[in-house]
Parts: structure tokens; sequence; C-alpha cells
């Protein structure tokens, strides 16, 4: 006994014509899930992409928010220190802390040139300082602290007396003596200037 067939089967006529009839519809209907198969395919990937931008360019702008916001404490957990200590207490610059092609970086660098160009040299003298110390990372390093302890001492309304005169007679001689060696010969030619193709 034949087995009921179920509503919609396409398989309803078993004549030979009936076959190719039903063969030739279940093509087309194939042909039709394909197309639409296709076609909700290209949609996908056109959302995935678009999505996938979106999702980029959040994560750029939160890791914008999150460095700026690193950058925040970090300042007022030296601000904190600072009113904390009564003063006493100023960060050091960490050039380890930071890549040379770093951003933060260079903006630090500018702003100490700034300062030993525009104010140090010309105001001390300094001969021990050539025209190549900033690339020279000893030089970096030495004249950073003695900038940051300048910063300290004189960056307020009431300048510290003691912190002053120890910065006149200690860290700045301090500095000077040892970046005389480090820049003996370069007043003819930089090995560090070189190294780094500056002219
Ligand atoms: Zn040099």
């Amino acid at each position: 006994m034949e087995a009921p067939q179920s509503e919609g089967d396409p398989v309803t006529d078993s004549t030979p014509e009936g076959r190719a009839s039903s063969a030739a519809a279940l093509r087309a209907r194939l042909a039709e899930l394909d197309r639409d198969l296709t076609a909700r395919l290209v949609e996908l990937g056109r959302d995935l992409r678009a999505r996938d931008d979106d999702l980029a360019a959040s994560l750029g702008r939160q890791t914008n928010d999150l460095t700026e916001l690193r950058d925040i404490v970090a300042a007022l957990t030296d601000q904190v220190a600072s009113l904390q200590s009564g003063g006493r207490y100023t960060a050091a610059p960490n050039w380890l802390a930071l890549a040379e092609d770093d951003a933060q970086y260079r903006v630090q660098r500018a702003a100490l040139v700034k300062w030993v160009d525009g104010f140090l040299r010309p105001t001390y003298g300094c001969q021990e300082i050539q025209d190549c110390w900033r690339y020279h990372a000893r030089a970096i390093w030495e004249l950073g602290n003695i900038w940051a302890e300048w910063c300290r001492i004189y960056d307020r309304d009431r300048p510290e007396l003691a912190g002053a005169l120890a910065w006149h007679d200690r860290w700045l001689p301090g500095a000077l003596r040892r970046l005389e060696p480090v820049m003996l010969g370069c007043l003819t030619t930089c090995a560090e200037r070189r190294t780094r193709n500056v002219a």
C-alpha cells in the first residue's frame, strides 16, 4: 500500500511527463534558493564589513580615550604626591618608558630642547654642552633631570631657596661635569649625530 503523500510534496505524478515536470520545478526552485542564498551571503558580508569598520573605529576611539585617561591619571598621581610631600616630590622625565618615535617622547624632548637651548645655555653658558647634545641619550637623561628639578623649584609663586641653592651649587655643576667627557670630541665631529645621519 502506497504511503499517502504530504501536502506540498512536489512529486505528485509518477508518469514520465509528471516526473520531468516535477524535476524542472525542483531545478527552478533550487536555482531560486541559490540566488536567494547568494544575495543573503552578499548582504551578510556587507553587514560584517560595516560592523568590522565600526568596531575598529570604536576600538581606536576607546584606545585614544584610555591613553588620555592614563596621562591624566599619571599627572594627577604626580600632583597628589607633590601635594602630599609639600612640593618635595616631582616626577623625573622617564625616557625609557617611551619609544623614540612616540609622540609623547617627541613632545617631552621638544620641551627639554626649548628649555636647554632657549634658557639654560643662554643664561648659564654651559660650555660643556655642545649643539649635538639632543642626540646623546646621556645628555637627554642628565639635562632632563635638572630640567625637572628646575621646574619643581621655580614653577611656583615662591621658589624654594634651599632647592634653588642646591640646583646652582650641586645639581647643575654635577650634570655639566658628567656631560663634559660625553661631548668632548663633538666640536669637530659627533659620532651620535653621524649615526643618526643628521647634518
Ligand atoms: Zn655629539
